[in-house]
């Protein structure tokens, strides 16, 4: 990423390339994790490759909802943690949530990759490993969670998360913040604050939010959350990209 210029045009989107590319030399990332690479930078491609207005509320909203948490945890894959390995672990701490590893394509050895990373970055401790339930309505394999993890969470954040299991933390009352880079997907559209935006923006402005809230007291951080509109943020960022109505400004 040294050779990337600063002043190219398509810097981030490049430094974002390079790093999932890493992210899988290092079996941190799985094959699927570049498909999934590839579908995000289209979407981010059509935004304008920045934080919309809309995204930036969402994203307000969810360092409120974290803040207000009990339990909150944050859910990681390996295009997470490749991308932002760093800024997870910056945002657990300013929240006070859990970091759990989080795979749709689940290997020990993989598991043990992002643990690892995450540590490496700074991590305290990183759930996922014990995987002692299940998360109920999914097949085995993917609906393994920590009971003192996701399971017991009541906010939980999930990048890049697919549908199905999106729907099923839903469905089991977690109140769910996922950032996808994808309006119409069904992950999003499943969530009481769906972000979109690129993980790699949205993590640090996230924890940007929640510095600055961070002495707000209880009902000003309710009434973020409360006045959030996940159907208008949903439409704001569909209308960005059939339209790009707001890029000229
Ligand atoms: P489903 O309908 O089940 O949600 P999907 O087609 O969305 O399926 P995936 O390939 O798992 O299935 O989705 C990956 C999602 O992650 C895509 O919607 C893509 O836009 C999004 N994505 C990829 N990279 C990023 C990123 N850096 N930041 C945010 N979102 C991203
Ligand atoms: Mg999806």
């Amino acid at each position: 990423t040294e050779d990337i210029p600063s002043d190219h045009p398509r810097h981030d989107s490049l430094v974002t390339r390079h790093r999932i590319e890493a992210g899988v030399d290092a079996g941190i990332t799985s094959r699927q994790g570049l498909i999934a690479e590839g579908r995000g930078e289209a979407f981010d491609y059509l935004l304008g490759e920045e934080t919309i207005p809309s995204a930036d509320d969402a994203e307000r909203a969810a360092a409120a909802q974290l803040l207000l948490a009990e339990h909150p945890v944050l859910s990681v894959n390996g295009n997470a943690a490749a991308l932002v390995p760093e800024e997870l672990v910056e945002l657990a701490e300013t929240v006070g949530a859990d970091l759990e590893v989080n795979l749709f394509n689940r290997t020990p050895e993989r598991m043990e990759a992002i643990a690892d990373h995450l540590q490496a970055h700074g991590a305290p401790d990183v759930k996922g490993l014990d995987a002692d339930e299940r998360i109920p309505g999914i097949d085995h394999e993917r609906a393994r969670v920590d009971a003192d993890g996701i399971y017991d969470a009541d906010v939980v954040l999930v990048p890049l998360e697919d549908g199905d299991r999106a729907e099923a933390l839903a469905e089991m009352g977690k109140v769910e913040i996922v950032i996808d880079l994808n309006p119409l997907s069904r992950s999003p559209r499943t969530a009481a604050i769906p972000v979109i935006d690129n993980i790699i923006r949205a993590i640090p402005n996230i924890t940007a939010h929640a510095r600055s809230l961070e002495s707000a007291e209880r009902d000003e951080l309710e009434a973020i959350v409360a006045d959030f509109d996940a159907e208008r943020a949903l439409h704001e960022a569909e209308e960005r990209i059939r339209t790009g109505a707001g890029q000229e400004q």
